[in-house]
């Protein structure tokens, strides 16, 4: 079970993640197709009840899939087997139903887990647990390292109000590096599936 801040590629691409979805923007379709941008949702369940509609929008405008971000975003580190799997399977299975296909990608709220989270997720079908080197809290990007991006990196950002505003931070950002944004799937493609290593 990998754990990844960035993605091991000398591609000249980086990632957007963006996780949970308190904030459902039309505006940001409109960003995200009209751009061509593929980021891939890490979404919690508590968090899009009662909008899978938006975000069927936008896998289906992405080509991305939905993944998993838990059920209620609960710190994992510590928490019991069975708890973790609650979390991680109970998000996989509904998002499964949901969604049409049950996610590959787990993201541990917070960044939170230990190795308890892994065993887990393996057992809920997550074949990596995604973190992330890049944040853009509000507009402005925080580097784990250096002061620019470099191939591979992992951008997380959240469905938020003013994300349409904010996003094109970033793209800017991606282009002045002379980088582009990948899709992550591309590069973590499910198990078994054709490309997969
Ligand atoms: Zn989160």
């Amino acid at each position: 079970m990998p754990v990844l801040t960035h993605v091991p590629t000398t591609d000249k691409v980086v990632f957007i993640t963006i996780d949970d979805g308190y904030a459902r923007d039309p505006q940001v379709v409109a960003l995200l197709a009209a751009r061509h941008v593929p980021v891939t949702p890490f979404l919690t369940v508590d968090a899009v009840r009662g909008h899978d509609a938006y975000f069927a929008r936008i896998q289906s405008t992405t080509g991305q899939h939905v993944q998993n971000h838990s059920v209620s975003h609960p710190h994992l580190k510590g928490r019991s087997r069975a708890a973790q799997e609650t979390e991680i399977c109970g998000a996989s299975s509904t998002f499964a139903s949901w969604f049409g296909e049950s996610p590959w990608l787990f993201r541990p709220p917070y960044g939170s887990y230990d190795d308890t989270t892994r065993q887990a997720a393996a057992a809920c079908g997550v074949s990596a647990l995604v973190l992330w080197d890049v944040s853009l809290p509000h507009d402005v990007l925080r580097f784990a390292s250096g002061t620019t991006f470099r191939p591979g990196d992992i951008l997380l950002i959240h469905w938020r109000p003013g994300l349409a505003r904010d996003l094109p931070v970033a793209l800017a950002a991606v282009a002045a590096a002379g980088l582009r944004v990948g899709a992550l799937q591309d590069y973590l493609p499910r198990p078994g599936h054709p490309g997969a290593t």
